[in-house]
């Protein structure tokens, strides 16, 4: 195939492409009626997350909140407790403000009007787009890295793919491949493809509908493909925290709003200074966060959680009060407020992933 497909190929791309969508895609909730709403949160959540666990907390929150009016009017911490586990929790933040907007605005209705949704909270240019074109069946080009490595591999691209050279050149093609008759179906069709068959290792070849007209394929380069940008390293973090019990009730604190778990719960804890062990950097934490001189009574678990460009180890440590600290309330430097909760009542609140690995623990312990 040349660089640039001609007429006739694409029309037979796509029509090999809408054929197989049709047999092979998956039974997903939001594809029964495709309503604007819903492909809006699947879109959420799906950015960073397994479609597995997608399908979970799609049919979950959905129960919760079945449109725009029962989510604006959701208290904030039912929300996150609906995200709690997704992680990047401003998505969480983002949608709940911007059903707000849509009912104060729109009538609780998604617009389907590209410049009305980016001006909503968290919705951006590849959002908008799902939104368009699988919600309202719009013709716009859709680029997710699914679509990114399919177009890729069919054009075997040599431009890295997430610089804006090669992204400007998998743009432009999505846009000359996009059916115009049946852009949702075709969007969809791409991205299932990416995702079922031009995986990104194994990919499956021997049945993928595009064989015939693959670059890659063809040229024996698809291991190759897409060439991607040198990764940053991952960088460690080191935390620590207290769990302080007092008459069986735990100490927990609410984070301040606007940081990255604002509105979560927390143990009282953060990251330890240089040449600081983990069980001073409890104390030290506790301290700072509340006024409160703490006793360590034992370690708990040590944890770790992995993000997109970080590892956090966590270390735990079961505190107890020195007899004076109960004199006063903690003093609230990083929180907005506080609660004394009992093990099984923890499980009701929202937390990170490290502290909720620690709740979960608690609970069986
Ligand atoms: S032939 Fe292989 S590399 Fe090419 S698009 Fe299909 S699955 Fe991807």
């Amino acid at each position: 195939m040349s660089q640039q497909p001609d007429t006739d190929t694409l029309r037979k791309m796509r029509a090999l492409l809408l054929k197989w969508f049709a047999l092979y895609q998956r039974p997903l909730p939001w594809r029964q009626d495709y309503h604007p709403y819903q492909v809006w949160i699947a879109e959420i959540m799906g950015q960073q997350t397994q479609m597995e666990r997608v399908v979970q907390y799609f049919t979950r929150w959905m129960e919760l909140f079945p449109d725009v009016a029962s989510l604006a009017r959701a208290p904030e911490q039912t929300v996150l407790k609906a995200w709690e586990g997704l992680g990047y929790y401003s998505r969480a933040h983002n949608i709940r403000r911007t059903a707000k907007i849509l009912l104060a605005e729109h009538a609780g209705q998604i617009p389907a009007d590209r410049h009305a949704l980016l001006a909503l909270p968290g919705i951006g240019p590849y959002t908008a787009a799902a939104i368009l074109s699988i919600g309202f069946n719009q013709p716009c080009p859709l680029v997710d890295a699914n679509v990114e490595r399919v177009f890729a591999r069919l054009h075997d691209l040599e431009k890295p793919v997430k610089v804006a050279a090669g992204k400007k050149a998998v743009q432009k093609l999505a846009t000359l491949y996009l059916d115009q008759d049946s852009p949702r179906a075709f969007n969809q069709a791409l991205m299932e493809l990416g995702a079922l068959v031009c995986t990104p290792r194994k990919p499956l070849c021997q049945v993928c509908p595009l064989q015939g007209q693959c670059l890659a394929y063809c040229r024996d380069t698809v291991t190759l493909r897409p060439v991607l940008a040198k990764r940053p390293e991952r960088i460690d973090i080191t935390m620590a925290c207290g769990i302080i019990e007092n008459n069986g009730l735990v100490y927990i604190q609410q984070r301040l709003p606007n940081d990255i778990w604002g509105g979560l719960w927390e143990f009282p804890g953060g990251r330890l200074e240089a040449d600081e062990t983990p069980a001073q950097g409890a104390l030290r934490e506790i301290l700072e966060e509340t006024g409160w001189q703490a006793r360590l009574e034992k370690p708990y678990q040590t944890v770790t959680h992995y993000y997109t460009r970080y590892r956090v180890t966590l270390h735990s440590f079961l505190c107890s009060m020195v007899e004076s600290g109960l004199a006063h309330e903690p003093r609230l430097t990083a929180a907005t407020r506080f609660a004394w909760v009992n093990r099984q009542e923890l499980q009701r609140y929202p937390f990170p992933a490290g502290h909720r690995q620690l709740v979960a623990s608690l609970n069986t312990g």
